[in-house]
């Protein structure tokens, strides 16, 4: 509940236990803030929770990707493989949690599914879908920038009587030994081939000529067609070509790439804006961390920060390092929020915009 007054629930609500989620809420508790994590999923992990297709590994070297094991939280930590595989990195996440000891910190199982600013209050006001409604002050999102998976908009994808899912949610009871499965999408294929990893080394050297040596390996190496897919049917699949009976459908079709996981989220900031319509355009942040008109709101890994460019293990990390700075600075000075007094000819956040994508 709103309190109707400036003392929000929490200090700060941090959607998402990932790799940057539990890092961000370990820090801000040794700040000696209020903390509330929320996460969708069961249990830590994010990317490496959710994605467990076999072969689903790291296309970045392991010691360069874990930051949790370098920087100190498990120095212990030995990396098995020079591009660890999902089993590992979720290992690697329970590890960081247990030795943060963040889980005591949050709600699991439950989505967030609007968080409203609260101009009068000062707090951002968050509804999850378990019908709660929490406040705080600072609000935080590591939402991921590949954790909104999505589904193609195929005629009839609702009627088949077999079983179906995203590569992001691979059911365990699938170990393909039995069924005849059908990946939709070429991505899994692509990510379950054991050279993936020195694949994508020399594809960063060569990319295009790479690409094609790939397309030639998948057509030869496995059965895979190119041939569109008209409709699924109660029974499977039906191509250009001819109709397969399946067992298994799996869409290894993607996600909504940075902004997904956002726009799933009811965000609305000043005067009851919305995030998504501010975005729709594109994105306009400042520094990637903070959009104008969502005072106390920072997106971790989200759009223009450079997530897409670096190894997120160690970016998503030092973007928590500097928000928990911002907000120890903020707390020490007793920083208020107040309306310029005289509104700036450029807003830092334009220039910024504009420099990106003029880059970019
Ligand atoms: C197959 C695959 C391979 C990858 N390989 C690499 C790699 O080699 N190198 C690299 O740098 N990056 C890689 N990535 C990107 C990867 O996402 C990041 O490295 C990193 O794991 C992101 O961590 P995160 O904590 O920011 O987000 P995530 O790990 O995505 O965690 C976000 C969490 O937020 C939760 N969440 C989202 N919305 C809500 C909501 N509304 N309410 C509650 N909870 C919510 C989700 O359930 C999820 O658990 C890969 C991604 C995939 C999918």
């Amino acid at each position: 509940m709103v309190r109707g007054e400036d003392i929000p629930d929490y200090d700060a609500i941090v959607i998402g236990a990932g790799l940057t989620g539990i890092y961000q809420t370990f820090l801000l508790d040794q700040e000696g803030m209020k903390v509330l994590g929320i996460e969708a999923g069961k249990d830590v992990g994010g990317t490496w929770f959710w994605n467990r297709y076999p072969g689903c590994r790291l296309d970045t070297e392991s010691y360069a990707y874990g930051y949790l094991a370098s920087s100190g939280i498990i120095p212990d930590w030995n990396w098995s493989e020079n591009f660890a595989g999902q089993p590992e990195l979720l290992r690697y996440a329970n590890a960081a949690a247990d030795a943060m000891d963040v889980r005591r910190l949050y709600k699991f199982q439950t989505r967030v599914t609007a968080a409203h600013y609260q101009q009068r209050e000062n707090v951002w006001k968050v509804t999850r879908d378990d019908n709660e409604v929490v406040t705080c002050r600072y609000l935080i999102s590591a939402t991921g920038p590949l954790s909104a998976s999505r589904m193609p908009d195929i005629k009839g994808i609702g009627s088949f009587k077999g079983e179906s899912f995203h590569s992001s949610r691979w059911s365990t009871r699938q170990d393909g030994s039995q069924d005849s499965i059908d990946f939709t999408g070429s991505g899994v294929g692509r990510e379950a081939d054991p050279d993936r990893s020195s694949f994508w080394r020399k594809a960063r050297a060569d990319g295009n000529q790479l690409l094609r040596n790939l397309q030639q390996g998948l057509r030869s190496s496995r059965r895979y067609r190119e041939e569109p897919i008209q409709e699924v049917t109660p029974t499977g699949i039906r191509t250009s070509e001819r109709d397969y009976d399946l067992d298994v459908v799996i869409y290894a079709t993607g996600f909504d790439a940075v902004t997904g996981s956002l726009d799933r989220i009811d965000i609305r900031g000043k005067d009851n804006t919305k995030l998504k319509d501010v975005w729709a355009d594109g994105p306009t942040t400042y520094l990637g961390l903070q959009a104008r008109g969502f005072p106390n709101f920072f997106t971790l890994v989200g759009p223009h920060n450079g997530s897409a460019f670096c190894n997120i293990g160690v970016c998503g990390a030092l973007q928590v390092e500097w928000v928990t700075r911002m907000l120890a600075y903020l707390r020490q000075k007793a920083c208020r929020i107040r309306n310029p007094r005289k509104k700036p000819r450029t807003s830092g956040q334009t220039r910024f915009t504009r420099t990106l994508r003029a880059r970019y």
